[in-house]
């Protein structure tokens, strides 16, 4: 074991949902460890900003434009990202959606658009990926609803339960193949999906009482624990669900 077993240099990795937040930082992150990424997203405007990022490491970025809730276009997404970078050695399953929305009133759309996005989208990318991977990881975004009831996001719960369910499945099914499966549940990140929480002082100073770290969660946070759980300094790990909360967790 030496500290070079954290490094991804020479790694192929793909992105999903790379434009912006949790996504983008991780991509960026992992080029930073070493690793050429394939970065994705439904509008290929969106990643330039990413890509210029991720060149300044010195690796290769490539955008590609993907909608996960389209199976088609998730393996598609994959193989291009295969052929453009050579191999694949690291997923991150990053996209995703919430809208809140008070159970009662939860139409059938609204249901069908968040589980595609996240737990149907997820599985098909992870397939696809592993159908062309040689052994690496797979790294899935899970979330605080994955382990506690939280009202109004009922879809979204079950979407990121489902992802964990998923997690340790694969991590069982493909340990054979090599293949590492992972989550991150991330606890309190200002981006865009959570935007409209933070414009309100009360629902922030009642989140941050359940923080005993006292602080909402920066983007760059998530780096470390995302370039560990894909290097080969967790070669041992799997089937895990890794809380970066500030401890919020083990708190409720
Ligand atoms: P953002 O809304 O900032 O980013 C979401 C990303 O997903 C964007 O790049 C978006 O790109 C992409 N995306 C959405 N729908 C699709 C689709 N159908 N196909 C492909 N890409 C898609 O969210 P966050 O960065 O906050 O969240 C990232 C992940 O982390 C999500 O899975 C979320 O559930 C999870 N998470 C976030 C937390 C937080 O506090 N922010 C806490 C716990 C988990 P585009 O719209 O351009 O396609």
């Amino acid at each position: 074991m030496s500290l070079t077993s954290f490094s991804l240099a020479n790694r192929k990795a793909l992105v999903t949902g790379a434009s912006r937040g949790i996504g983008r930082a991780i991509a960026e992150g992992l080029a930073s460890a070493g690793a050429d990424v394939a970065i994705a997203a439904r509008s290929l405007d969106d990643l330039h900003d990413c890509a210029a990022a991720i060149h300044d490491f010195g690796v290769k970025a490539c955008p590609l434009a993907m909608d996960v809730t389209a199976v088609a276009d998730c393996r598609r997404g994959v193989s291009e990202a295969c052929d453009r970078l050579g191999g694949l050695d690291i997923l991150i399953n990053n996209a995703g959606i919430e809208q809140v929305c008070a159970s009662l009133d939860i139409e059938e759309e609204l249901w069908d658009r968040i589980l595609d996005t996240n737990l149907k989208g997820a599985f098909f990318v992870a397939q696809a990926a592993a159908r062309v991977m040689t052994g690496g990881a797979i790294l899935n975004l899970c979330s605080l609803t994955s382990e506690r009831g939280i009202p109004t996001a009922v879809p979204y719960g079950s979407s990121k339960t489902g992802l964990v369910g998923m997690t340790r499945a694969l991590a069982v099914e493909w340990a054979p193949l090599g293949i590492r499966v992972n989550a991150l549940e991330p606890g309190y990140f200002r981006t865009r999906l959570t935007e409209a929480f933070y414009e309100n002082p009360a629902w922030q100073s009642a989140m941050l009482a359940n923080i005993p770290m006292q602080r909402f969660g920066e983007l760059d946070d998530l780096v470390g624990a995302s370039v560990f759980l894909c290097s080969d300094a967790a070669r041992y790990i799997t089937g895990v669900c890794l809380p970066v909360d500030g401890g919020t967790l083990a708190a409720i």
